[in-house]
C-alpha cells in the first residue's frame, strides 16, 4: 500500500517531465502534500529520495517534521495552506517556502517574525484567481501594490500562488496565473494539484502541489 506511493511518485514525475517539455518549459518541482499523512505513510518517499513536501497546517507539520528531517537530511518543506498571522513566526522557523502570502497584516507578521530570525523562507503571493468569495489570496487587482508591500518589509517573494475554482477548467487559470506573473517580472509559478498538474506544467508551472495523486484519497 505505502510502496504504492513511490512507484506513483514515478509516474507522476515522467507525467509531468513530459507534459513540461510539450509547453516547453522545464520540469517543475513535485511538491508532495503529505497533510493528513502520518510519517509511516511519508517515510517510503523519503527513501526513494524525494526530499520536497507540502503541509497545510503549521501545527501538524510542527509535530511531524522535525523527527523526519533530523532522519532525512536535505528535506525542503513547503507551507501550502492558510497561514494565521499568529502563527507567522513558527511558520518561518519550520519552513523553506511559505506560499500564501495573501495580505497585510501577514505580510507584517511575517517581515517580523523573519527580521527576529534571521531567517527568510522564500515566499510566493497567493492570488484568488477566480475571484472567490471566501478563498484566499489578494484580489487579481491588487497584487501589484501586495507584491510591492511584501517586498518593502523584506519578504522575498520569487512567484504567485493560486488553487483555481473547483470543478471547471483551471488551464484559463494557470494560464491568467502566468500572465500575470510575467506582467510582474517573477519567476515561479505554484500551480497544479492532483487533477491538473499536467496541464499546470504545460503552462510553465515551476511547482506543483500534489496529495492524493501519491498518496491516495485523504481519510
Ligand atoms: C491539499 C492541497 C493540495 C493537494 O491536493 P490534491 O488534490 O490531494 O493533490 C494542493 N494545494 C493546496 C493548497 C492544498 O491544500
Amino acid at each position: 500500500m505505502t510502496d504504492d506511493s513511490v512507484s506513483r511518485l514515478h509516474t507522476v514525475s515522467a507525467e509531468l517531465q513530459r507534459a513540461a517539455k510539450l509547453g516547453d518549459h522545464a520540469t517543475p518541482t513535485l511538491i508532495a502534500v503529505s497533510k493528513t499523512h502520518d510519517a509511516d505513510t511519508i517515510r517510503p518517499l523519503l527513501e526513494a529520495g524525494h526530499r520536497v513536501f507540502g503541509e497545510n497546517r503549521v501545527q501538524e507539520a510542527a509535530a511531524k517534521w522535525p523527527a523526519l528531517c533530523d532522519a532525512y537530511a536535505g528535506v525542503e518543506l513547503h507551507l501550502i495552506g492558510q497561514l494565521q498571522s499568529n502563527k507567522a513566526a513558527d511558520a518561518v522557523a519550520l519552513f523553506d517556502v511559505i506560499h500564501t502570502v495573501d495580505r497585510p497584516s501577514l505580510i507584517a507578521a511575517l517581515a517580523e517574525a523573519m527580521d527576529k530570525s534571521g531567517k527568510r523562507p522564500a515566499c510566493f503571493l497567493q492570488v484568488n484567481i477566480g475571484e472567490e468569495e471566501q478563498k484566499g489570496g489578494c484580489a487579481i487587482a491588487e497584487a501589484p501594490a501586495m507584491l510591492a508591500e511584501a517586498r518593502a518589509a523584506g519578504l522575498p517573494i520569487i512567484g504567485l500562488m493560486a488553487i483555481p475554482p473547483h470543478g471547471v477548467d483551471a488551464a484559463p487559470y494557470f494560464a491568467l496565473l502566468a500572465k500575470m506573473a510575467r506582467e510582474l517580472g517573477l519567476e515561479k509559478l505554484s500551480m497544479g494539484m492532483s487533477e491538473d498538474y499536467e496541464v499546470a506544467a504545460m503552462l510553465g508551472a515551476s511547482h506543483v502541489r500534489v496529495g492524493s495523486a501519491l498518496f491516495g484519497a485523504r481519510g
